[in-house]
């Protein structure tokens, strides 16, 4: 039967370097994927809209401080410049921490338009006119938002129809049932000294379920106890 083609789900990046993509997204299961069309990228300067010979983009900030901020109208004639499908992102860290939940999300929807701020950050004011969703990569400072952009960008594309073959390889992993995983373990058998748990070459699937289930609660437990609470008591 002939597959209905899909529409690719679509990035879309407003960014000082638009150079940095896909970048790493270029290779490996996401670049199959852009080839592959399950997915498209439009990474695009915001220089370009940068009005006079100076193209400048940012400014000092009113009220006093260091750096410089990017100015709204070249952010908002950027933004209304470059079209594309779904919400607007704004990477910043002090915006919801990205997490699987947000990651399926913005999988399930058509795309994504990712504002990738530089220097001190971005305007106040062009946030509020287009609602941005506001989303940071972890709590930590990067010099740009492209590197926060391309990890959660990674993050959704893998989860699209189609990039990764094998179901289960989606489904057993961290997060997706609210734990971490277990560990694994390849040929050889022994090594150095260090032997593969006994229980993984029993061929019991139930045992080796348990088991893996076991070692991801405790796992969890010890390293996560946020992620624990939330686990043991879902309706907290
Ligand atoms: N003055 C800002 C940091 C600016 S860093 C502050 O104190 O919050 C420059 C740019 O990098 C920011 O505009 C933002 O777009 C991006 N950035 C830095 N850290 C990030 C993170 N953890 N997640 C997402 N974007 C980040």
């Amino acid at each position: 039967m002939e597959e209905m083609a899909r529409e690719p789900w679509t990035a879309t990046v407003l960014s000082l370097f638009p150079e940095m993509f896909p970048g790493p997204l270029g290779l490996s299961l996401a670049g199959r994927a852009l080839e592959d069309g399950i997915w498209s990228l439009n990474a695009v300067d915001i220089r370009g809209f940068a009005p006079g010979k100076h193209r400048s983009v940012d400014d000092s900030p009113f009220g006093g401080g260091a750096g410089m901020v990017m100015r709204p109208d070249v952010l908002d004639a950027a933004i209304r410049g470059t079209p594309g499908p779904g919400p607007l992102v704004y990477m910043t860290p002090r915006g919801r921490l990205l997490d699987q939940a947000l990651v399926r999300e913005l999988a399930a929807g058509p795309g994504v338009k990712v504002l990738c701020g530089r220097f001190e950050g971005v305007d106040q004011r062009v946030l509020d006119a287009h609602q941005a969703i506001e989303v940071s990569a972890g709590d930590f400072v990067l010099s740009g938002g492209e590197p926060a952009a391309l990890i959660m960008l990674d993050a959704i594309v893998r989860l699209l129809p189609g990039v990764i073959g094998k179901e289960e390889s989606l489904v057993e992993e961290s997060f997706e049932w609210g734990l971490l995983e277990y560990p694994h373990y390849t040929r050889p058998q022994s090594w150095e000294g260090r032997e593969v748990p006994e229980v993984l070459l029993s061929g019991h699937h139930e045992k080796i379920r348990a088991w893996r289930k076991r070692q991801a609660e405790e796992i969890t437990r010890r390293r996560r106890p946020d992620l624990w609470d939330r686990y043991t008591q879902p309706l907290k």
